[in-house]
């Protein structure tokens, strides 16, 4: 099996060597782009696995960088910014990333969120992607053609806003959907106010799983959004 290949695009040199050292002693291949213009040569040129993406960058900012990709690749993009406003962690999402670490990380959550985002990979390349009939992840199984959803034997009973809200989050696992991405897929003329409907669905589809006697598969990401776990 060929190592993953990680691009690594990062100005600051402590950081970036930091993070290549990690890469190295756990057995990745990488390649590095101090700025944005050379983030995107060397994505095109080495169609690396994933993308580690600083937002501050020199000549254009990490979003443009995103941007740029997200027009002729679906590779996956974790974004590290140093910036903790919420605001540029939905805007990256909203772009097209993946998923973020916030600066200062330790090496041990940057080696989680790679191998979240490499099994994500492989799940979607065996066939067991948004194009399948039934999802399953763990004990949660969805009948797309049947609408029907089942936590291990029992049937779900949700409301079709509820259902989509599941729907939305199994096809795109392990990924956080911000607030935005998931009012505007579900309420086609959304504004601020459907937000908080959001979290009032969100706050019933979860106590119906939970109360199931399942542990949590959604995870909040407080001001940001959801995502589902893969089990
Ligand atoms: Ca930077």
């Amino acid at each position: 099996m060929n190592k993953p290949l990680i691009l690594v695009v990062e100005d600051d040199a402590p950081v970036r060597n930091l993070i290549t050292t990690t890469l190295k002693a756990h057995d990745y291949r990488y390649i590095v782009a101090p700025n944005a213009s050379s983030a995107v040569l060397e994505a095109s040129s080495h169609h690396p696995d994933v993308v580690l993406l600083d937002l501050g960058l020199p000549d254009l900012d990490g979003i443009e960088v995103i941007r740029k990709i997200r027009s002729w690749s679906n590779l996956p993009i974790i974004v590290i910014s140093a910036r903790s406003e919420d605001n540029d962690k939905i805007n990256a999402l909203d772009s097209g990333a993946d998923d973020y670490l916030t600066k200062p990380f330790s090496v041990e959550e940057l080696l989680a969120r790679l191998r979240a985002t490499l099994r994500r990979l492989s799940v979607t390349s065996n066939g067991a992607d948004a194009e399948s009939a039934v999802f399953q992840n763990g004990a949660l199984k969805i009948d797309f053609p049947a609408g029907c959803a089942y936590l291990g034997e029992e049937e779900l009973h949700l409301t079709p806003i509820e259902y989509k809200i599941l729907c939305l989050l199994a096809k795109n696992l392990g990924k956080v959907l911000t607030h935005t991405y998931l009012t505007k897929e579900i309420w086609t003329n959304s504004g601020e106010n459907e937000i908080a409907t959001l979290r009032v669905y969100m706050a019933s589809l979860r106590k119906k799983i939970e109360s199931s006697g399942y542990p949590q598969i959604i995870q909040t990401h407080v001001g940001v959004g959801y995502r589902m776990l893969k089990s």
